[in-house]
Order: structure tokens, then sequence, then C-alpha cells
């Protein structure tokens, strides 16, 4: 492959600037799918993995690109995986309000008198050198945390002021710093093995 320009199969801003910025030292230019028109693919499966799949593959169907997609979500032990690819939708799923609020809402309801409180934020990415690449490059970021009795904080998003990282002694991921968090979630995680191999094995 010439050059390097790679489709993000996502229209979520951050996400895409995160992203930018651990790609310049590869010299690759992220294009947005939004940018090119392409409509946001369903995301029906059980797994990260399938999910991200079906993302970008659809997208580098669509506009011949080489893509990236990611999946992510938070995984309960004590729940088998929930919410799992779920967690956006897991309040709503159970008629039990929508949006992060509830979604933490019923969380800590379900989770009510557990004793075994261990989870992890899990976030895949797939990149794709064409739809039919037979050989996707796939990367894992796996953060272990503890779901907590009760929210604390107000920074971050989605189920942050409900888990504590392992082995902190206090506070949640809602009271870590922007630059804190990125330091050590799963998402960066997974994109910087992605990062490396990008640059192994598409020799970007
Ligand atoms: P998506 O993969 O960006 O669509 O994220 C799916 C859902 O997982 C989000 O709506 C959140 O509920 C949850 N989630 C993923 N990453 C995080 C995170 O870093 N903090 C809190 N919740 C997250």
């Amino acid at each position: 492959m010439s050059a390097k320009r790679l489709l993000l199969a996502s229209n979520n801003a951050k996400k895409l600037t995160e992203l930018r910025a651990l790609l310049v030292p590869l010299g690759v230019e992220l294009l947005a799918q939004g940018d090119l028109a392409i409509a946001e693919a369903a995301e029906p499966f059980d797994t990260f993995l399938e999910n991200a799949l079906a993302k970008a593959r659809h997208a580098a169907h669509a506009s011949g690109l080489p893509t990236l997609a990611d999946d992510s979500g938070l995984c309960v032990d004590a729940l088998g995986g929930e919410p799992g690819v779920r967690s956006s939708r897991f309040a709503r799923d159970a008629r039990q309000g929508e949006g992060d609020a509830d979604n933490n809402r019923w969380l800590l309801q379900r989770l009510h008198g557990q004793a075994q409180r261990e989870a992890a934020f899990v976030c895949v990415l797939v990149a794709l050198r064409h739809a039919a690449d037979p050989e996707p490059l796939v990367a894992t970021g796996r953060w272990p945390l503890s779901v907590l009795d009760a929210a604390q904080g107000g920074g971050g998003f989605g189920y942050d002021p409900i888990v504590r990282p392992r082995g902190a002694s206090a506070g949640s991921v809602a009271t870590l710093t922007e630059a804190e968090k990125n330091a050590h979630s799963h998402r960066a995680l997974a994109m910087r093995q992605l990062v490396a191999q990008l640059h192994e094995r598409w020799h970007w």
C-alpha cells in the first residue's frame, strides 16, 4: 500500500481526535466515515469482535479504503460479562429508563448485595486493508475495575462514576483527569497495540 489513509468507521469526534494523535508518528491520515457520507453499520452481534469487524467491513466496502472500527463496553464478572456489547442500552433493554444515569442506576441495582464486584472496560479494534481482507488486524484493550456501591465524581461519561480502577483505594474513573484516564484506558491500550501492528504488519 502506498498512501497511508485510514477510514475510521465511526462518527464519534472524540475517538477521531484521540486516534489521530496516536497515528501522527506513523504519518497516517485518518478520515471520518461521516465525511464520506457513509451510513453507520448495525451492531447486531453478541461480541465486541464481531461488531467491530462488521463495522470495518461495511465501511471498507462502501469506501474502497483501508478501515478501522472499534466496539467497547463494560463487562461485569458476576453478570457473565453483561452488559458488554449492550452497555449503551442496558437500562433501555430492561425497560428501566435510558441513558448513562439510568444505566448506572440499573447496574447498581442488579449488583445489590453482590460481593463479587470485578469488572472491566473492554475495547476491540479491527483494521482491514479492504472489505475482503482475510487477515484483519485485531487489538484488544482490557482495563480491570471494581464496581462501586454508589456513584462518585462528575467527570468522564458512561459507567465512569460507578467503577474504580482495580488497585486504586479511592475515587472512581470519573474522578480521574482526562490525561490519567487516557493513559490507562481500554481504548488507549488497544490503540497502542493497533499502532504497533500497523507498523509491523502493514509496514506503515
Ligand atoms: P461505544 O463502543 O463507544 O459505542 O461505547 C459503548 C458503551 O460502552 C458506551 O455507551 C458506554 O456505556 C460504555 N463505555 C465504553 N467505554 C467507556 C468508558 O471509557 N467509560 C464509560 N463507559 C464506557
